[in-house]
C-alpha cells in the first residue's frame, strides 16, 4: 500500500511517548481553531494517557464538533441488497466459506418493498450495501445500477430517497463513472486494516486478498470523477493507534493527490458475526473508552470530515459519541438482505449482530432529548455541493447555519408526516426554541419553508 508508510506510523507513535502535558495542550489549543493536526500531532493525542490530557482531549472534541457541524447529526439506514461474496474476509458473515447463513440478493421488487418499507418510516437516506459477487447473468456494475434505479423511483405519499451512499467492492474507473451518473452521493470502502501483514491475514482468498487493489480503490473513483469519498478501518483487527495514523495517512494522500480529504471515515467496531470465530474474539479488542479516543482524535484531526457510526453500537455509546465527533448515525438498521419488508422466516443472513435495536422514532426522541436536531438533509449533495466545494464551505464553519435550517426543514416534515404524538410535541417544542435563535433572514426563509410543508410541499432546502 504505496499511500501508507509503515514504518513512518511506527516511528511516530514511539516518539510520542511521554509527551509532557504542555506539548498536549499546544495541540489541544491549535484544534480548537479548527485546524487540521499534523500526524505527528495526532500519535501524540492518540498516545496520551493520563485521565487530565483525555479529559482535555474529550471536551476539545465537543467544542469543535459543536463550532463546524452544530447541534444536527445526519441519519440513515443501510439497505442490503445481497449477502453473496466471493472473498472469505474472517470476521464476516457473509465470507464465502461460511455455509451456516441463507444467501439471497434481492430482486427488483425485493429491494422496491424495501425501499417503500423505510420510506413509511420516514427515511430519506440510504446506504446500499453488499457482498462482493453479482446474481447469474448480471456484471456487479449492472446489479448496482439496477437497485439504485429502483430504490430513487420508489415513492410513499410524497415521499422519496434523497441520497442513496453506497458500500461496495472496488470497480474499475469506467464502473465507477457509470455509477457516478446514477446519482450516488458517498461512494464508501473501508480499508479494513492498514497494517499490510494483518490486512493479509485476514483476507486469505478472493479479489479483496490484494489490499493494493483495495486502496487504489478510492483513487479510481476520484479519477471517475466521485469526490464525496467514504474511509474506514474496522477496528480491532490490529492495534487502534496504527489504524488512526493509517486513516490520517490515507487522507494525507486524498488531499495530496487530489485536493480534497474523505466526505466521511466511519469507526466500525468488530461485532459478533454469524460462522466467523473470528469476530467473537478480535485480536485487537477495543475497550469503549479507547473508542472514544478515536472519535474524539479524530474529530480533532480532521475537524470538517463527517464522522459516520452505525447500529453496531448500544444507545449508550452511540450517545456518548455523539457529544465527542460523530456526526452521521445509522438508525432501526437491519444487516440482511430483505431484513426490513421479508417475513422472519424468509430472511437471509445477517452479516453481524447490532447493539441498537430502537426503532427510528425512539432514536429521533432519544436525539431531541439530548439536544441534537435529527435531520434527514441532503441538500449539499443535491446543490452540487460535494467534494472541494463542501470542503471549502465546511472548513470556516460556514455549513452549520444551512446544516440547522435543512435539519429543522427536514425535522418538521418528519413530524408532520411519520412521528409518533410524543415526538411530534417534542419535536415542536424543539423547532420553535431553535428557530427563535436564528437571525431574522434566517427565521424568514424558515417560516417560508415551513408554510410551505404545511401545504403538503415535501423536500426544500437552502
Ligand atoms: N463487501 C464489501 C466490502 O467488504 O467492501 C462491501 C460491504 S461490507 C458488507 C461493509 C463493511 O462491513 C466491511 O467493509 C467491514 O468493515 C464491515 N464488517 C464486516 N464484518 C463485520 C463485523 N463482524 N462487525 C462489524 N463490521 C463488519
Ligand atoms: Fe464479503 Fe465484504 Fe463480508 Fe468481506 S466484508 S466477506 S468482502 S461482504
Amino acid at each position: 500500500m504505496k499511500q501508507i508508510n509503515e514504518e513512518r506510523i511506527n516511528n511516530l507513535l514511539l516518539g510520542a511517548v511521554d509527551t509532557d502535558s504542555r506539548k498536549i495542550d499546544k495541540i489541544i489549543n491549535k484544534s480548537k481553531s479548527l485546524k487540521r493536526l499534523t500526524l505527528e500531532e495526532s500519535a501524540i493525542l492518540l498516545t496520551a494517557q493520563d485521565a487530565d490530557s483525555i479529559d482535555k482531549i474529550f471536551t476539545a472534541a465537543s467544542f469543535v464538533k459543536e463550532e463546524i457541524y452544530g447541534k444536527r447529526v445526519v441519519l440513515f439506514a443501510p439497505l442490503y441488497i445481497s449477502n453473496f461474496c466471493l472473498n472469505n474476509c474472517l470476521y464476516c458473515a457473509f465470507k464465502s466459506d461460511n455455509l451456516s447463513i441463507k444467501r439471497k440478493a434481492l430482486s427488483v421488487s425485493e429491494i422496491k418493498s424495501e425501499t417503500e418499507w423505510l420510506l413509511s418510516r420516514g427515511h430519506k437516506r440510504i446506504l446500499m450495501v453488499c457482498g462482493e459477487d453479482a446474481p447469474k447473468a448480471k456484471s456487479s456494475i449492472d446489479y448496482y445500477l439496477e437497485a439504485i434505479r429502483t430504490i430513487y423511483a420508489a415513492e410513499v405519499s410524497r415521499n422519496k430517497i434523497k441520497r442513496i451512499n453506497i458500500n461496495c467492492a472496488p470497480l474499475s474507473v469506467n464502473d465507477f463513472k457509470k455509477l457516478k451518473r446514477s446519482g450516488i452521493g458517498t461512494y464508501q470502502i473501508f480499508q479494513e486494516t492498514y497494517h499490510e501483514q494483518t490486512y493479509r491475514s485476514m483476507h486469505l482468498r478472493g479479489p479483496k486478498s490484494d489490499p493494493d487493489n483495495r486502496i487504489d480503490a478510492v483513487d479510481r473513483a476520484f479519477t471517475a470523477g466521485i469526490d464525496d469519498i467514504g474511509i474506514g478501518a474496522l477496528f480491532g483487527l490490529y492495534d487502534y493507534r496504527f489504524e488512526v495514523l493509517g486513516l490520517l495517512s490515507h487522507v494525507e494522500h486524498m488531499e495530496e493527490k487530489f485536493k480534497v480529504g474523505p466526505h466521511t471515515i466511519s469507526v466500525p467496531r468488530i461485532e459478533p458475526a454469524e460462522g466467523s470465530e473470528l469476530s467473537l474474539h478480535p485480536p485487537y479488542k477495543i475497550s469503549d473508552n479507547e473508542f472514544k479516543k478515536i472519535v474524539a482524535v479524530l474529530r480533532l484531526s480532521v475537524p470538517y470530515t463527517g464522522i459516520i457510526m452505525s447500529t453496531r453500537e448500544t444507545p449508550q455509546m452511540r450517545d456518548s459519541l455523539l457529544s465527542l465527533g460523530v456526526s452521521q448515525i445509522s438508525a432501526e438498521s437491519r444487516t440482511s438482505p430483505g431484513g426490513y419488508s421479508v417475513s422472519a422466516q424468509e430472511q437471509a443472513g445477517g452479516q453481524f449482530s447490532l447493539g441498537d435495536h430502537r426503532s427510528l422514532d425512539e432514536i429521533i426522541a432519544s436525539l431531541i432529548a439530548h439536544d441534537y436536531i435529527p435531520s434527514f438533509c441532503a441538500a449539499c449533495y443535491r446543490m452540487e455541493r460535494t467534494g472541494e466545494a463542501f470542503m471549502q464551505l465546511a472548513k470556516p464553519g460556514t455549513i452549520k447555519g444551512k446544516c440547522s435550517l435543512n435539519a429543522l426543514a427536514t425535522l418538521k416534515e418528519y413530524l408532520l408526516d411519520f412521528a409518533s404524538d410524543k415526538v411530534r410535541a417534542s419535536g415542536e417544542q424543539m423547532i420553535n426554541r431553535l428557530s427563535r435563535e436564528l437571525n431574522q433572514n434566517d427565521q424568514r426563509l424558515l417560516r417560508n419553508i415551513f408554510a410551505h410543508i404545511d401545504r403538503g410541499v415535501r423536500d426544500e432546502f437552502v
